[in-house]
């Protein structure tokens, strides 16, 4: 039973080609865990290849899309009272090609759009089989690239929540002090009014941290970004994953509230006390 106000706003679908499990299993998850709602974030289709090139690898194909929010809407009506359930999606963002956004965005009326950057000129950099790349590359580079194309999505106004703020860190590489426009990052976010996602996935990655780290997060807080919760699932069982840990470190970088969305609007809730599922 739910008791309290608490949202995941990040997770696949079997649609994703990279995540398993069913729609109705991660809402099972998520009522175990004390969730009160939560939002599918299913990769968009790859508008940023050729046609030919769109092999749905991570991403849900066009030709799917209806039937990902229809699928979505089935679930939401059959919970409806004990679990809300918004239909989001997690948008790649890549430079010169943002032409190929807005019909996406126009298809339907998302209930939030997550900015997500998974490619540096073509590099996946945050996928496992090309991590090899990171040897031929300077990792200030890495991060001054990673930040420069970050900034220009939230700069196209598409989006309302940076995803995985300091992704290139998710193997580990870590450049000198201090990070190459990492700040600018966090005051673009600020300007743009956009909330900033704690994503528990980097806990289940080799860097064992969560994006963004507790010092971004410190910073963030400073500026006054407003933050919401996502786990990234790419199964069922990684719905709300480590969210009490999440939980521990918002409120040690000093927020009280976060960013759940109704209509479209931001509205907030208070990070809620003891919860430890
Ligand atoms: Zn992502
Ligand atoms: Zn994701």
């Amino acid at each position: 039973m739910t008791t309290i106000t608490l949202c995941d706003y990040h997770m696949h679908t079997p649609l994703c080609g990279d995540a398993i499990g069913e729609y109705h299993e991660y809402a099972h998850y998520a009522k175990t865990r004390g969730l009160s709602e939560i939002g599918f974030t299913g990769h968009c289709p790859q508008y940023y290849l050729p046609p030919e090139k769109r092999d749905g690898h991570c991403s849900i194909i066009e030709e799917d899309l209806s039937t990902y929010i229809e699928d979505v809407a089935k679930l939401a009506r059959k919970l409806k009272g004990t679990l809300e359930i918004r239909t989001g999606l997690e948008v790649d963002y890549v430079p010169e090609k943002e032409g190929g956004i807005p019909p996406i965005l126009d298809f339907f009326n998302w209930d939030y759009l997550l900015l997500s950057v998974h490619f540096i000129d073509g590099w996946a950099f945050d996928d496992p089989r090309q991590v090899k790349t990171y040897d031929k590359k300077n990792v200030e580079t890495v991060y001054k690239d990673y930040f420069n194309i970050l900034m220009q999505g939230m700069s196209t106004g598409y989006f309302d929540v940076v995803a995985h703020f300091d992704l290139p860190k998710k193997f580990g590489h870590r450049p000198a002090q201090p990070i190459p426009g990492e700040e600018d990052a966090l005051r673009l976010c600020k300007d743009m009014g956009l909330v900033l996602e704690v994503n528990t996935a980097g806990l289940r990655k080799p860097v064992k941290e969560m994006y963004p780290s507790l010092e971004l997060l410190k910073k963030a807080f400073k500026l006054g970004i407003e933050v919401c919760l996502g786990s990234d699932a790419h199964r069922p069982e990684e719905v709300a994953m480590n969210f009490a840990s999440a939980l521990e470190l918002l409120k040690e970088a000093g927020y009280s509230q976060l960013v759940c969305f109704r209509n479209g609007e931001k509205c907030h809730y208070p990070v809620p006390e003891g919860y430890c599922r």
